[in-house]
């Protein structure tokens, strides 16, 4: 299918004239300088002219480290003519007294470094570390560091250090006498802006960095750093050109500049210069069908340069795809790195990832490369769906070797480069020169590899389940979501041309997939239980305003930025914000696509994250749920609750979501959901707060607030609504005889026979769980009528302020005095659910669970008495009623049932 125009392409691109023009924009970028930046965009702006691109243009961009494109502040210009770093000791050779030369190795010095006086500044030198654990003077010094000057940069020149000397290499064992360059230190964003400090930086290999800390271990240590440059407002450019086809549609190859290495990113904007010639080439000659699309080439500084240019909708509006042709042609495969296949993000899928793999099976088997998931990084960000451009990326990565003088980052792998270029001249080809035929054509055979895939996810996704390395409940919503990107890949074929792949068929199919998938895992499946931050994630909505992904924070103000939190999928996570979906819905499909969990600090650390942005207006934040009465009237239908019943309600207002009304609205859809022939009681606990020193020493039933929660603790002071006297754990009840329940709460165990929760069992009670599995007090209960020896009857006495005002002493129950070895909510709604005694739904985001008394009791008698394999019994458990100040002997008679 591509063998055709694969040929064609490598025979007709000029691999000579491509070397040689890498050589030369290397020659112009190697120092990093800006005034050299523009001899490299005028070359590239001359040769795309030459390769016969039309529309050749240059655009200027701001380098005054103020004007920002999308959120992203453009660094001020900077120019390096010399530097030098020198220890001053005359003991030393001189060989071992220069630690940098800029004359012998240009990426000694940190990219857009300040400058220092003409002859150079003397001055003291001492270990970054040295500041941070002891507090040293850094004033006017410089300071040595092994870690990366970024993290360090900005926190030194505040303390008023004028330079920094790093030995920083993340491959310094394996070459400890290359050079990492040192480019942007900034944070948030890759560089400087106007407002921030500047100081020198230099970098040095680690094995002079090794000497230097031993120098430094001998005592005071002296160096002459000069640096000869300038920061100033100045200018960068785009240059951009393209060659027309039958439409104004463009597929896109974008290649950034400005970097001092060949590979990265020479080669780049020359690959480009030679396709251009190449392709115009084929066309006049025929050898090629003529071009459909037409094709655009941009060459600019990496992120920021596009950017400006992604923000423009007239750009991006032609726009169909990009292909990222940056870092092709790096000798990773001297580090055994194998090239890579950036995937498109699940967030916006594309056919490319398939097409890419197929071209590479038909054309060149034997190129071997790795798969990556995208994640909107580098110049891949178009893929936002706010710009809207899917960008795909085939590159060889070098791990560790990154930003390195190397070999393997510095010197380019020809053969293996210019592979990658073979297969993606041969995809702009296809793709440029497709009508409708081939297009559809392609979508069949893309349609069929997509199948075989999902099919391999699929089993690797039992193998997963069978080994208990995921649950049902992942299974089946992950291949929902695989089976969901695999059918969005095909789909987007459409959007080279219109209704070339037939949506519903395709929509149809693959969800068929999924579907059987969950019929044959299991047909009903738990809803999750979560965690508290989970929870929390799941109510939040982020909506996006504008289309600025957050990079420099432009719009917060200077001293109020911050750090990007340090999870690599903050910006996939963001681009699938839609105003709809809940912060918990988009984790799950990180998760999914990239295996990330998110503990509870994660969502924590991110959920807080979002609140700063929100402050600023990148986002708006929604709770997910809004609720009226109605709303959690239908919810408590839905999961049996009927006129008549009696309950005891156990909630979490927040977990619902946005309740309007709040706690009053909870409290009256549940005293409708019942009707005035059924009985509504809550908790209505201080928890020793009131009757102990902490409080005022006494219970007072008409001002005692509960810490049961916002719901119990507006339901006590309703009206009809009666409350027991029971000094710590008072239950409040309304409804048909409510104050039978409550009245003589004070005359029996607090738990026990006769208790407000007992005798509601009697009257075949129900339990409301709603977001709060571990409240559940009728456990207590059943504790209690067992005789379970941990659990005081009547053996503490507090002080109550009766309604008359008078003051009495009632007893309530004695607490254990450790934890229970029995009860395990977990296990125990384990048993419920396999027993099918419990029914589960969801209000708002609360996720409800409603269960009988008697029921609940029937599957805890078992673990109680030990009935259960693996759980131990109450027998023979040390744990005995916990001895206090208000402690007294039990007045209770266990087998008449009565206070003696
Ligand atoms: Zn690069």
């Amino acid at each position: 299918m591509y063998k055709k125009l694969y040929t064609e392409f490598r025979k007709s691109f000029d691999f000579e004239t491509f070397k040689k023009n890498s050589f030369a924009i290397h020659g112009f970028e190697k120092t990093c300088s800006y005034n050299d930046f523009a001899k490299a965009a005028e070359y590239c702006f001359h040769k795309f002219k030459e390769a016969g691109a039309s529309d050749v243009r240059k655009i200027v961009l701001k380098a005054d480290g103020k004007t920002s494109y999308m959120d992203y502040i453009m660094p001020e210009a900077w120019d390096i003519e010399d530097a030098k770093l020198e220890i001053l000791d005359a003991s030393l050779s001189e060989e071992m007294r220069l630690l940098s030369d800029f004359k012998k190795n240009t990426l000694c010095i940190g990219n857009r470094s300040a400058p220092t006086p003409v002859d150079g500044m003397d001055c003291e030198v001492v270990r970054w570390s040295d500041y941070v654990d002891k507090k040293v003077d850094i004033k006017n010094k410089a300071v040595f560091t092994t870690i990366h000057p970024g993290q360090m940069y900005s926190a030194a020149a505040d303390a008023g250090a004028v330079g920094i000397i790093s030995s920083y290499s993340p491959a310094a064992e394996e070459c400890p006498d290359d050079t990492f360059w040192l480019n942007g230190m900034s944070s948030p964003g890759w560089y400087h802006t106007k407002e921030d400090k500047k100081i020198f930086c230099f970098s040095i290999p680690p094995r002079k960095g090794s000497f230097f800390s031993r120098f430094l271990d001998e005592g005071q240590a002296k160096v002459r750093a000069t640096v000869k440059s300038r920061i100033y407002d100045g200018e960068i450019f785009t240059v951009t050109g393209r060659i027309p086809g039958k439409s104004k549609e463009e597929i896109c190859l974008f290649a950034h500049m400005y970097e001092p290495f060949i590979p990265d990113d020479s080669t780049g904007a020359a690959i480009m210069i030679s396709m251009c010639q190449a392709i115009n080439n084929l066309t006049s000659e025929g050898r090629i069908p003529e071009l459909q699309k037409s094709i655009r080439f941009v060459i600019s500084m990496e992120r920021y340069g596009f950017a400006q240019y992604l923000r423009n909708s007239k750009n991006t509006s032609k726009m169909l795809c990009v292909v990222n042709m940056d870092s092709m042609f790096h000798s990773s495969r001297k580090a055994g790195i194998l090239p890579e296949l950036r995937i498109c993000p699940a967030s916006m899928p594309f056919f490319s990832d398939l097409m890419i793999k197929d071209i590479i099976e038909g054309c060149n088997p034997k190129l071997k490369y790795t798969e990556k998931k995208g994640n909107l990084s580098s110049d891949t960000f178009g893929s936002d769906k706010k710009i809207g451009v899917p960008t795909t990326w085939l590159w060889t990565p070098s791990g560790k070797y990154h930003h390195n003088s190397n070999e393997i980052f510095s010197e380019p792998d020809w053969d293996t480069g210019f592979e990658i270029v073979s297969v993606i001249g041969t995809y702009l080809l296809f793709l440029s020169t497709a009508e409708k035929d081939a297009l559809r054509k392609l979508g069949k055979r893309l349609d069929g590899i997509a199948e075989k895939e999902l099919v391999s996810e699929f089993i690797q996704l039992k193998s997963m389940l069978k080994h208990k390395e995921l649950s049902v409940r992942d299974s089946i919503e992950k291949a929902t979501f695989l089976s969901s990107i695999q059918k969005d890949r095909i789909i987007s074929l459409n959007n080279i041309i219109s209704s070339v792949v037939d949506e519903r068929r395709t929509a149809n199919k693959f969800g068929k997939y999924a579907r059987q998938f969950a019929a044959k895992t299991c047909d009903d499946f738990p809803k999750a239980i979560f965690s508290k931050m989970e929870r929390k994630a799941s109510n939040i909505v982020l909506k996006r305003i504008g289309k600025d992904m957050p990079f420099s924070l432009t719009k917060v103000p200077y001293d109020k930025r911050i750090k990007h939190p340090s999870d690599p999928y903050m910006y996939s996570l963001i681009n699938w914000m839609d105003g709809k979906r809940s912060l918990y819905e988009i984790m799950r499909f990180i998760e999914f696509e990239h295996g990330k969990k998110y503990s509870d600090s994660d969502i924590n650390e991110l959920i807080e994250y979002f609140k700063y942005l929100t402050k600023y207006g990148y986002f708006k934040m929604l709770p997910k749920y809004r609720l009226t009465k109605s709303n959690i009237i239908q919810g408590l239908r839905k999961l049996g609750i009927k006129k008549g019943d009696r309950c005891i309600l156990h909630s979490s207002l927040s977990s619902m979501g946005e309740v309007k009304g709040g706690a009053e609205t909870v409290c009256l859809a549940c005293m409708e959901a019942l009707g005035n022939n059924g009985v509504l009681m809550m908790p209505s606990f201080n928890h020793y707060e009131a009757v102990s020193e902490r409080g005022k020493g006494f219970y007072d039933p008409l001002q005692t607030p509960t810490t049961n929660g916002a719901v119990p603790d507006f339901f006590w002071r309703m009206k009809g609504v009666f409350r027991s006297l029971d000094p710590s754990h008072a239950v409040a009840a309304w409804g048909k005889n409510a104050a039978d329940y409550v009245k003589n709460h004070h005359n029996v165990p607090t738990m026990g026979y006769g208790s407000p929760l007992e005798l509601l069992e009697q009257a075949d009670g129900k339990v409301i769980l709603i977001d709060c599995p571990d409240a559940n007090t009728f456990l207590h209960v059943v504790e209690m009528t067992n005789d379970a020896p941990c659990l005081g009857k009547r053996t503490e006495e507090y002080n109550v302020k009766l309604p008359s005002g008078k003051m009495v002493k009632y007893r309530t129950w004695g607490w254990r005095n450790g934890p229970c070895r029995v009860f395990s909510a977990q296990k125990h709604y384990e048993l419920m659910r396999s027993g099918k005694l419990m029914k589960e739904g969801e209000i708002g985001g609360a996720h409800v669970m409603v269960f009988a008394l008697s029921d609940f009791r029937k599957v805890y008698e078992k673990l109680l008495r030990g009935n259960i394999p693996g759980v131990a019994g109450c027998s023979g458990c040390p744990r005995k009623p916990r001895k206090v100040a208000a402690t007294v002997p039990t007045d209770w008679h266990k087998h008449i049932r009565k206070i003696i």
